[in-house]
């Protein structure tokens, strides 16, 4: 589809530099606001757990823990917030 659609949600976000309204298709997240593929309205983060293993151990306190304490922090963490 050539052009703008004229019905579209828009992302919520608001630029800095002009104060306006972010103008592209925004898709609905956890938060409640609709972002765009600018502004974080793709990511998801890390699904898997060796995904997020990977992308525990590039932070600071997770530096010199091995895999398996992480993937246990991570299952705790898991644990409680679902409750
Ligand atoms: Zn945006």
């Amino acid at each position: 589809m050539a052009g703008k659609p004229l019905k579209k949600i828009q992302c919520d976000s608001i630029a800095r530099h002009s104060g306006l309204r972010c103008r592209a298709k925004g898709y609905l997240k956890k938060s409640g606001f609709y972002r765009c593929r600018f502004h974080g309205g793709m990511a998801n983060g890390a699904t898997t757990l060796e995904g997020k293993i990977k992308a525990y151990k590039n932070l600071l306190p997770f530096k010199n823990k091995t895999d398996e304490e992480i993937k246990k922090w991570i299952l705790n963490k898991t644990k409680s917030s679902g409750v």
